[in-house]
């Protein structure tokens, strides 16, 4: 018999991921503050499987809902775009268990290795694809508080940091240059330390994708900046009607710092929903 019981044995293997400090969305009292209408930032939210016709970025979702202590548990369909981190957990609690697999409701993962799968998924279409340029259309910059070994790199170049200081094994499993390599965490910091040593003059990388993600990078800068240039002293609603949207332009309020991130203005508003200064990556 299957000893539920035993805290050695948990009731299913889940997705767990946390609401991004990034999240900024429109409350009912009509003001933007941080978080999402149900969610404070930092909270930790399981994302159930996809099931047929929710489509898109719509998730199902259970977490404890803000605002109520952590008592209550609540399971709703909810954007995942201010999802960061996501990571296979295992679930212990019956209250939770019930929440995510009622019947007619979100099934459950079926096992430990496909929602090992799914947050394998996620890491490659949040980090991999927008760093390595490698979707159709310009795709959406992840969240600041993203775990991102590109962003590592890039930083660490900034800081001073030496090539040797790549934190990764080198892979051995996948031949240089090859998509493989370069998506590794490996590949990824150094991407990101390469394309920040030699923004400047990029014809020193000799590696072609790499100067392409340069050039790209290059060109998000120089548009960021000049996106930071005009938003100063504009109102939130002035700013939304301009049809900036989070690849562009994400709003900030109080002392939150987000590191700097590629293409993105980070713009901070007083109390009046008016921006008084930006940060540009
Ligand atoms: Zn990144």
């Amino acid at each position: 018999m299957n000893d539920k019981s035993s805290p050695s044995e948990p009731l299913t293997w889940g997705v767990a991921a946390t609401v991004s400090r990034d999240a900024f969305v429109r409350q009912r009292a009509g003001r933007k503050r941080p978080g999402t209408r149900h969610f404070v930032p930092g909270a930790k939210i399981w994302v159930l499987p996809v099931i047929w016709g929710d489509g898109g970025d719509q998730r199902y979702v259970v977490g404890t809902r803000r605002g109520t202590g952590g008592r209550s548990l609540i399971r709703l369909v909810m954007n995942t775009d201010y999802l960061v981190n996501y990571r296979v957990r295992p679930v212990y609690s019956p209250k939770l268990y019930a929440a995510m697999g009622q019947p007619g409701g979100p099934r459950l993962y079926p096992s430990r290795e496909e929602a090992g799968e799914v947050v394998r998924w996620w890491k490659w279409e949040r980090t991999r694809m927008p760093h390595l340029l490698l979707q159709e259309r310009p795709g959406e910059m992840h969240n600041a508080d993203e775990t991102c070994e590109f962003c590592d790199g890039r930083d660490a170049a900034r800081a001073g940091v030496g090539v040797e200081g790549n934190p990764y094994t080198e892979p051995s499993h996948a031949p240089a240059g090859t998509v493989d390599w370069w998506s590794t965490d490996h590949g990824m910091w150094q991407s990101g330390w390469l394309t920040e040593t030699h923004r400047v003059v990029v014809h020193r990388l000799s590696d072609l994708g790499l100067q392409h993600i340069a050039l790209d990078r290059r060109r998000m800068r120089a548009r960021a900046e000049s996106t930071a240039r005009t938003v100063v002293g504009r109102t939130v609603a002035e700013l939304e009607a301009d049809g900036l949207g989070r690849n562009r332009l994400r709003f900030i309020r109080g002392d939150y710092q987000p590191r700097v991130m590629d293409g993105i203005v980070h713009a901070w508003l007083d109390e009046t929903d008016r921006v008084i200064r930006t940060q540009a990556g």
